[in-house]
């Protein structure tokens, strides 16, 4: 089968493949019709995960039709179309018992991490959901069977696979109320569902930073948000906290680590808080409010430790962050697209074919041809 692979840093082709089989009673096989590009994926081609090897395996965006169920699956079958979220996870542990699917303790066979589709033996070693066919463990859990009256096509569905639940629990670990001021930093895919959710939640005033332009252009005009270009001279996170008296009651932080510097840059840039332009950690820092609530969806490797605490100390600052635990939230932000509250399509700039993968990547990563996200079709 074909299937988009990691070749080192900032490489990936698509190769054929040994296809996946049945290998567990409760494994299931996905043909894949739409998978998505993640701003996760970029980290790992970025060289920024451990364990992530030449040949593997890339993406957890993935959707399709289930082609082969094991013995003890009961929850789908043959011919269901699956939207396949990025957590695997037993559906039967203290963790995905309570809504933390994405720290399963099942599911990683190589530690106490959670466990991802296409990201690294670190985060448990399976493969991921850029290619024609799919594996999936824990086939009673994980997969979100789409009800059969369901008239939606693949790309208002797909996003519920990450970014869709990762931006909701994001603006919900942020606390985010009625009248609250929110700052979203980063205009990505991830970004830009976030400022949706955070009016969804009642906020007064949501603030969208990044620096490119044709991506703080799409934040205003379709999230009718006000804007912050982060690079422009003095545009400090100070003066962020000025401009609103005070600092936002909740930042998130839809970033991450960049991958244009190595890891030793970042610690560098990590360490000067002052002058030029900032990562979003220190960012986040100076323009949250006093007792303030930071939520950090973007992703941030074990190759980045480096943290200003003593700025979070101080000021009374709660800090929430993780891999967002995607599978419970499914059903519910379903019903939400269904009944038309906002559309996951306005986001799609690329569609392409599989085979195409390699110039997704460089377009998304690069942010050139005013790219936000990449569709694939096998
Ligand atoms: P993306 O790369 O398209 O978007 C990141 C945006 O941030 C870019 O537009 C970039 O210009 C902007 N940016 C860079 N530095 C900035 C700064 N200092 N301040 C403000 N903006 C800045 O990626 P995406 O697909 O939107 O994903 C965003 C992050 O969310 C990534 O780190 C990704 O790994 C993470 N993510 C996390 C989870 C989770 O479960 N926690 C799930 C999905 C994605
Ligand atoms: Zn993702
Ligand atoms: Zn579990």
């Amino acid at each position: 089968m074909k299937a988009v692979t990691y070749q080192g840093m900032k490489k990936v082709k698509v190769k054929d493949m040994p296809a996946p089989r049945i290998e567990k009673k409760d494994d299931i096989l996905v043909r894949i019709t739409s998978t998505a590009i993640c701003g996760s994926d970029l980290h790992l081609v970025h060289g920024m995960m451990p364990n992530f090897h030449k040949d593997y395996i890339i993406g957890h965006e993935p959707m399709g039709i289930v082609e082969e169920t094991g013995p003890e699956v009961t929850a789908v079958k043959k011919g269901d179309r699956v939207i396949i979220p990025f957590n695997i996870a037993c559906g039967d542990c203290f963790f995905c018992k309570n809504q933390l699917e994405s720290q399963c303790d099942n599911a990683n066979p190589h530690g106490e991490a959670g466990a991802y589709f296409g990201y690294s033996d670190t985060f448990g070693g399976y493969a991921g959901g850029q290619a024609e066919l799919l594996r999936v463990p824990y086939g009673n859990f994980v997969p979100f069977k789409v009800p059969e009256d369901c008239e939606m096509e693949d790309e208002q569905l797909l996003f519920l696979s990450d970014i869709i639940p990762t931006a909701w629990w994001g603006v919900e670990q942020a606390g985010v109320k009625k009248g609250d001021t929110v700052i979203v930093l980063g205009c990505g895919p991830v970004g830009l569902l976030t400022q949706k959710f955070a009016w969804m939640k009642g906020a007064e005033r949501v603030i969208a930073v990044d620096y490119i332009q044709y991506r703080l252009e799409h934040a205003r005009r379709t999230n009718k948000v006000e804007t912050f270009d982060f690079t422009e001279e003095n545009a400090l996170g100070t003066h962020l906290k000025e401009m609103l008296k005070g600092g936002a009651d909740a930042v998130i932080d839809c970033v991450g680590m960049d991958g244009k510097k190595s890891a030793f840059e970042m610690v560098e840039s990590a360490l000067k808080l002052q002058g030029g332009t900032m990562g979003p950690v220190q960012l986040a820092s100076q323009c949250v409010r006093k007792g303030g609530t930071v939520s950090m969806v973007g992703v941030y490797g074990t190759r980045y430790n480096m943290f200003p605490l003593g700025d979070f100390f101080a000021r009374n600052i709660t800090l929430k962050m993780g891999q967002a635990p995607v599978i419970h939230f499914i059903p519910e932000l379903y019903r939400k697209i269904k009944a038309g509250a906002f559309d996951p399509r306005e986001i799609i700039t690329h569609r392409l074919p599989l085979t195409e993968a390699a110039h997704g990547y460089e377009v998304f990563d690069e942010k050139k041809d005013g790219c936000i996200k990449v569709v694939l079709k096998p």
